[in-house]
């Protein structure tokens, strides 16, 4: 199988660019995995801008989408 990094760049939410492993999500997720977080495509535009990639983070964004919409 191909690794489609060239396409999953292109649609990824993820605002930190120097990042080797974005467009990899297999290694994007192994990272923050290992690391006991979440990649930053699964949290709002405004969460994602945190660079924090905590799960409490995490919650406490999903939290706020809820209560405000997705800002
Ligand atoms: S979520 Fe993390 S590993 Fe994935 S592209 Fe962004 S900074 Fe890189």
């Amino acid at each position: 199988m191909e690794c489609k990094k060239k396409e999953n760049t292109s649609s990824c939410s993820c605002t930190y660019d120097p990042c080797p492993r974005k467009g990899i999500c297999c290694e994007c997720i192994a990272y923050h995995r290992k690391n006991g977080e979440i990649p930053g495509c699964f949290f709002s535009e405004k969460g994602e801008k945190t660079y924090d990639r905590s799960f409490e983070n995490f919650i406490k964004d999903k939290k706020n989408e809820n209560i405000y919409g997705n800002l």
